[in-house]
Formats: C-alpha cells, structure tokens, sequence
C-alpha cells in the first residue's frame, strides 16, 4: 500500500494553497467545504477562490510564494502550473514535516487526494494512489449510484443515538448485531425512504427493548418499459433487499435478474385472457407475505400508477395497515417515445399529449372518441392492438384525419424493438402485415413524422 487512507480533521486548521487559478479553486472549495482556514498565496487570485477564502475566514497573499507563507499550515497544497515552483514547495514542506500535495504530480506528494462519495457524515473515498485518477473517478462513479443520497440521514441517525446505544450494551457484539439490525432492517427502510421522524420511533422502540414490528413491507416499483437501463436508483435498491418478488409479463428478464439472488420469485400473470392470478388474489398475496413480516416486491412494467392497477393494490394494503412505498418507473409512453424517436409534445405540432387504455373494464373499446380528435394533441394508446381497427375508424368518424401520421411501438426499449409508421388509415393493415405483437404501444400524431426527419434508426438507443 502506497498511500495510508486517513481522514483529516481540518476544522479551523490554517492550510496554505500556492496559486490562484482554475486547479486552486477546486482544491480550495473541498478545504472549505471541510472547515479549513484557507490561506491562498498567488500574484493574481481568482474571484471564486477570494469568496472561498472570506467564507473560510482567511488571508489572501497577492504575490509569489516564500518559504516563511509555511508558517502555522498543517497542509500545503501546489496548485500552480509552474514545476520548478511547485517542486520548491514540495521541499520545503518535506522540509519542515507538514503533508503536501502538488496537483498532478503524485512523486511529489506526502498525501494525495482522493475521490470522494460525500454522505456525510458518511464519507468514501476511493485512491489509485495517483497512478490511475480516471479509474477511482470511475469507481466513485459507480458508488455515487450505489449509495442513495438519504444514506448520510442513516449516518447522522446513528450517531443521535450512539451513546445512549452504548450505554445500553457495553458489550461490543451486542452492539454490533444491534446497529446490523438497525442499517438492514425496517428502520434504515424508513430513513432512506425518507421518513426521518418514523426511523427514529422505531429505533427508540428498539431501545426501550419493543419487540420489532413483524410487519413486512410492500414495494410496488415500476420497473420501467424494458431496458434495465432505464431503473430508477430506488427501485434497484428495494428490488436487492427484498425477500419476495411479484412480478408480471411484461417485467423483462434482464430485470428480474436484478432481484436479489436468494429472493422468491413469483409469476402473477397477466396477458389479456390469461390472468395467472386474478387481481384480488395479487392482493391478498401482497397482503399475506407481508404479515408473515416479509419485504415484498411488487415489480410493475413502466409505472405502477399508469394503467398499472398500483392504486387498486395499495388501496388494499392501506385497509390493512400494512407500509408500502411506491415507486415511480418510466411509462411505456416515455420510454417508446424517447427510442423511436418520436417527441411526445413539440410546438409547432402537439400541445397536450393524453394517454389512453384501448381496453375497457368490460371488454369494449368505447372511448370518449370527440376528446381525442384534436388535430394538436398526441395519443398515445396502451393495450391498444386488439381494438385497434375500432379505434382507428372511430378516430376518423370523429373528425381526425385519416392521413394523420401514426406509429406501431412493439416491445419498446429493448434489444427486439419494432417500429412500423403509417396513418390513421392503414395502421390496422400494418398489424396485420408485420405480425404485430403486443406490448406494443401506438403512438397517434403529427410527432410521428418527426421519426423521419430526425432520421431516426432503428436501436438507435436500445442497450440491450
Ligand atoms: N404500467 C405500464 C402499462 C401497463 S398496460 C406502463 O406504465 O408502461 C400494458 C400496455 O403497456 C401494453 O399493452 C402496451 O400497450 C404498453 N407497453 C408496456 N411496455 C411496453 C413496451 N416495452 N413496448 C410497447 N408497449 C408497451
């Protein structure tokens, strides 16, 4: 190991930075951020490092550097672009025993900086000792999305109630189990849910020696139209923490695979016609495995709130007392649009975009056909296929033009995506043609044609 990772305590500590440009000031704004006194010493300072240095409380030095600006530094940092100067600085703090950093030039350096995931109070930071900075970016890159913003919350949590923790077990095992507990349990769930004043109930519960909640908890996460790209954060972080997963037809495999290892799978249906589970046993079920305390799931193509029945299941765990949380996905409308090129709204041709189920509760496709024929509104029409000749003659019949541009999406996002581009009139035909299955989204609008004028390809943006 090259470098020994250690964390500074810079509060009110004076740190000397040589120079006064671009590299200083980013290298001044983390000394600030970190409570640092900054002394800045450069014939010419930049206006951005001057307000650092007031707001750190201060000196600036308007000249060239001395030996003597060392003086009362616990850091010195060379941030200039002449080497021969930097290389002085570096000496002359050897010299004297205080760390330095010269930017960019690690030989030159008794501590490096490293990149950094700032949850403070948690705080990571990732090294290659100076040989490879782009690759600990990189990995800082990864953890940033790893490690949800809210997890600093579950930190300063903690330490409210470290000592009274640690009065209670002076033992450091029990300590240990409890606060493992705590950070994977129902009260980090809570925290990171952002439900602050509910975490801290539970963990003074958990204190006062109340049995836990046996409760679980339903997720109901939109798992988004197919590419696994397109997860929100939250929603891969409660998919790897859950005991069970629900899951539908139209959730992607490439998805699933993102559950946790050990987590039970589930199929609950559903294709027109096949419901492997009727909605009010998906119900029951999310009820069921919740009150058996698990953490539950409920994995839903595109978003849980958009023809997605979500409302109909938390409806039925509200009545139930039981803690869900819901997560947003990118609805098939989003996600289609965005890979076949096809902007939803546009000013020049569409004003309002409106969302349509082609599939009515009672079997029929009877919509509220004079709403959607304005020529400057964009449909866009899920479950749409079968009723699809309907819709189309309906729309025309109602005064919407039968050459206006319209668009077959099926399995939108992923790597099979097919998109097929007519009008009004022959859409049902190219269904016909193509052997068009569903999922398929129909998009109807004068947005179509800007498929073609954008030159859109075909996986243009599919990743998978
Ligand atoms: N909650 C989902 C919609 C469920 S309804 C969402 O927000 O996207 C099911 C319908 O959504 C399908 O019949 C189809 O019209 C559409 N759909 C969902 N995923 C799709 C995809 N990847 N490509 C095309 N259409 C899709």
């Amino acid at each position: 190991m090259e470098f020994l990772p250690l964390f500074h305590n810079l509060r009110g500590a004076r740190v000397l930075v040589v120079g006064g440009g671009e590299i200083a000031l980013r290298k001044s704004r983390l000394l600030a951020d970190s409570g640092a006194v900054l002394r800045v010493v450069a014939p010419e300072i930049g206006a951005e490092v001057r307000e650092l240095i007031e707001r750190s409380g201060g000196e600036q030095i308007l000249r060239g550097y001395t030996e003597s600006d060392l003086n009362g530094c616990v850091l010195i940092i060379a941030a200039t672009d002449d080497e021969p100067l930097n290389a002085q600085v570096s000496a002359d703090a050897r010299q004297r025993g205080v760390p330095v950093n010269v930017v960019d030039a690690p030989a030159l350096c008794s501590v490096i900086f490293p990149a950094i995931v700032d949850r403070s109070p948690l705080v990571i930071a990732v090294s290659s000792g100076g040989d490879a900075p782009v690759l600990a970016r990189l990995i800082r890159a990864k953890l940033e999305t790893w490690i949800p913003p809210t997890y600093g919350h579950l930190a300063g949590l903690a330490a409210r109630f470290r000592h009274q923790v640690k009065g209670l077990f002076p033992n450091v095992q029990q300590r240990r189990a409890f606060w493992e507990d705590v950070f994977q349990g129902p009260i980090a769930d809570r925290q990171l849910a952002g439900q602050g004043a509910e975490a801290e109930r539970l963990l003074r519960a958990k204190i006062d020696g109340e049995a836990p909640p046996t409760t679980g908890e339903v997720y109901l996460v939109g798992a988004g139209p197919g590419d696994p790209d397109l997860l929100t954060f939250r929603a891969l972080r409660l998919m790897q923490q859950a005991d069970v997963v629900l899951y539908d037809r139209l959730v992607a495999p490439a998805i699933l695979d993102l559950c946790r290892r050990d987590a039970d799978r589930v199929y609950v249906g559903k294709q027109r016609a096949d419901h492997a589970l009727p909605q009010d046993q998906i119900n029951q079920q999310l009820v069921n495995l919740a009150k058996q305390g698990k953490r539950v799931v409920r994995l839903k193509g595109g978003d849980p709130f958009i023809f997605g029945r979500g409302g109909e299941e938390i409806e039925e765990l509200a009545a139930h007392g039981i803690p869900f949380q819901v997560v947003p996905g990118i609805t098939a409308a989003s996600g289609c649009a965005a890979y076949a090129g096809i902007p939803l709204t546009h000013r020049d041709h569409a004003q309002s975009v409106r969302f349509v189920t082609g599939h009515l509760k009672n079997g029929s496709t009877d919509l509220p056909w004079k709403d959607l024929v304005s020529p400057s509104q964009t449909l866009v029409l899920y479950m749409g296929l079968i009723g699809l000749p309907v819709i189309c003659e309906q729309l025309i019949r109602h005064g919407r033009s039968a050459d206006t541009p319209a668009a077959l999406i099926q399995q939108g996002t992923t790597v099979n995506q097919r998109v097929f581009t007519g009008t009004l009139a022959n859409l049902p035909q190219l269904v016909a043609e193509h052997e068009v299955h569903a999922p398929t989204l129909v998009i109807v609008g004068e947005v179509v044609k800007l498929r073609e004028k954008l030159a859109w390809f075909e996986g243009a943006q599919a990743s998978v």
